[in-house]
C-alpha cells in the first residue's frame, strides 16, 4: 500500500516518514514527536504539515513551550489508532476513513481474535474508532478534518457498516462537549428509533447528558415541523463546524 507509515513505535526522530506526499509541499523544517494514549505509543511527523492543519499544533509549536523546546507534544487522552489515520491522511488527504479505520483494526487485532469476532464487532469497532477521529480533530482544532469525518461518520451509518450500543453512546457523550455537533447526530439517529410521544423516558433510560441532548433536539425537530421546513435533520452540514457564521459548506470562501 502506498500509505505513509506514520505509525511506528519509537521511530528514531532521523526516520522520518515517506510516500503518498503529492498534495503535501514539505519545506522540511523538521519533524516532531507526538506521543499518545495512557501507553505513549509514539509517532513521528512533519511539523510543518500538522501545523498548517492544526491550531492546536501550531500553538503548542510556537510558544515557548516545553514541547516546542523538546520537539515533543504529548495527548494522553487521545486514541492511537486515531492519530495514525489521521497522520496518514494528512499525508494524501485521499483515503476513504471508514476503509482506513478498518484496516488499522485489522493490523492491531490478533488474527484469531478477529476471526472471532462478530461483524457486529466489527461494526462498533470502526464506530468507536470515526468517533475518536472526530474527537481528536475537535481538539486539534482541525475543523476541515472533523467535517469530513463526520461525513464519514453518516456515510456508513448510512450504508450499514457501523453501528453503536447503549455504553459507546454513553461513552462519546463523555468524550465530547454538551451539545457538540457529534452529540447532536448520534441524538438525531437515537430519535429515530426512539418514541417521541415520552420524553420523560430519556431521563429515565440514559444518563442526563444524554437525555438533555435528545430533548433539545426533540424541540429543534417539532420547532421545524411546525415552520414545515420538510424533511428534518437530514443535511450533513447540519452536524459540520463552520467558519464565520456560515450555514453550509457552500458558502465557504
Ligand atoms: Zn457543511
Amino acid at each position: 500500500m502506498a500509505t505513509p507509515d506514520a505509525g511506528t513505535r519509537k521511530r528514531k526522530a532521523d526516520n522520518t516518514p515517506e510516500g503518498e506526499t503529492k498534495k503535501f509541499k514539505s519545506n522540511y523544517s523538521g519533524v516532531i514527536t507526538v506521543s499518545v494514549g495512557s501507553d505513549n505509543i509514539e509517532f513521528t511527523v512533519h511539523q510543518d504539515l500538522i501545523c498548517d492543519r492544526s491550531p492546536f499544533f501550531k500553538a503548542a509549536c510556537s510558544r515557548n513551550w516545553t514541547e516546542a523546546k523538546e520537539r515533543r507534544i504529548n495527548l494522553p487522552d487521545q486514541n492511537p489508532k486515531a492519530i495514525k489515520i489521521y497522520f496518514e491522511w494528512a499525508y494524501s488527504q485521499r483515503q476513504d476513513l471508514g476503509d482506513l479505520a478498518r484496516a488499522v483494526i485489522k493490523s492491531e487485532v490478533p488474527q484469531l481474535r478477529a476471526e472471532q469476532m462478530s461483524n457486529r464487532s466489527w461494526r462498533e469497532e470502526t464506530f468507536i474508532i470515526l468517533r475518536d477521529l472526530w474527537v481528536l480533530a475537535d481538539y486539534l482544532g482541525d475543523n476541515v478534518f472533523k467535517n469530513i469525518t463526520m461525513d464519514s461518520l453518516i456515510d456508513e451509518r448510512n450504508a450499514g457498516r457501523i453501528v453503536h450500543n447503549k455504553a459507546i453512546v454513553h461513552e462519546s457523550f463523555e468524550r465530547t462537549r454538551l451539545g457538540s455537533q457529534l452529540q447532536t447526530w448520534i441524538a438525531d439517529r437515537l430519535l429515530t428509533v426512539l418514541s417521541p410521544d415520552d420524553p420523560i423516558r430519556f431521563a429515565d433510560d440514559w444518563p442526563l447528558s444524554v437525555a438533555l441532548v435528545l430533548l433539545s433536539r426533540l424541540l429543534v425537530k417539532k420547532g421545524r415541523l411546525d415552520k414545515e421546513e420538510g424533511l428534518l435533520l437530514s443535511r450533513k452540514c447540519d452536524y459540520h463546524e463552520h467558519a464565520d457564521g456560515a450555514e453550509s459548506c457552500d458558502q465557504r470562501t
